[in-house]
């Protein structure tokens, strides 16, 4: 892995890697690929497109959202561990939760917490823990439901589908973050009613480039406003068949 493009990408985006977090960058990599040869992890093999497109991508939510110590974060839909391994290497002091409904990249994901923590310095190992289930199923369990600080999302599902699985996780005051490409509009449009419905206040776009490049990705921020109604999530099939 090219530690001085993860090193200035991730300075463009303000955010500072130490020597510790690049060899956890580093090491992540090395999983990454062995694991990808048996698993599907990633389509995303060569090492420069993964420091981009997955940890510097993953990086992009420190700019539209404030981390704070101590904040507890899900991620929603999480496979390899996108956004939120890469937010829990660089923010120790946040609490991440990597959430998944699929069972078989949880060793994946076990390896890589154990081998970026015996990385890390004394006391200040990245704090994550796995969930495996539905996201829409969490956000009916009292231990999930308005629990998060801050909730991010990245390719799991179009908008209106997953602000029904997100927002109910979200604390009131907190926010959920989806991470889109260019031209969010037309399908921020669709989930505006859902949002309401859900607690979400007014969709903010954080839009950007990726350091180096000139791909485009639109963060969407959804502050929580009101608690999520009772009835809300419902279950995932009638979250696809009648999106709110
Ligand atoms: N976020 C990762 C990334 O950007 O590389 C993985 C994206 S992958 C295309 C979508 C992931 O979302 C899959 O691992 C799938 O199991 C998970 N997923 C889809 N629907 C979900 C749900 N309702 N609850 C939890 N996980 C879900």
């Amino acid at each position: 892995m090219d530690t001085q493009l993860l090193v200035n990408g991730a300075h463009k985006l303000g955010v500072n890697i130490n020597d510790t977090m690049a060899a956890q960058f580093s090491a992540y990599t090395e999983l990454l690929l062995k694991w990808n040869e048996t698993m599907n992890l990633t389509t995303i093999t060569d090492p420069d497109d993964i420091v981009i497109k997955h940890y510097l991508d993953s990086l992009t939510c420190l700019k539209a959202v404030k981390f704070r110590k101590g904040d507890i974060v899900a991620d929603v839909g999480t496979g390899a561990g996108f956004p939120g391994v890469p937010l829990a290497i660089v923010r120790p002091d946040v609490k991440v939760v990597l959430i998944d409904a699929t069972r078989k990249r949880l060793s994946f994901l076990e390896e890589v917490i154990n081998t970026i923590s015996n990385l890390a310095e004394e006391g200040n190992a990245p704090n994550i823990e796995i969930l495996q289930a539905r996201a829409e199923d969490a956000g009916r369990m009292p231990e999930h439901r308005e629990h998060y600080n801050i909730v991010v999302a990245r390719a799991v599902a179009e908008m209106r589908i997953l602000v029904e699985y997100c927002l109910p996780l979200v604390k009131l005051g907190g926010v959920f973050v989806a991470m889109k490409g260019p031209q969010v509009e037309g399908e921020l449009a669709l989930a505006r009613p859902g949002i309401g419905t859900l607690g979400g206040g007014r969709p903010e776009i954080v839009e950007l480039t990726l350091p180096g490049t000139d791909i485009q990705r639109s963060l969407i921020v959804i502050k929580k406003i009101k608690p999520t109604p009772e009835q809300f999530p419902r279950h995932g099939s009638k979250i696809a068949q009648k999106p709110l």
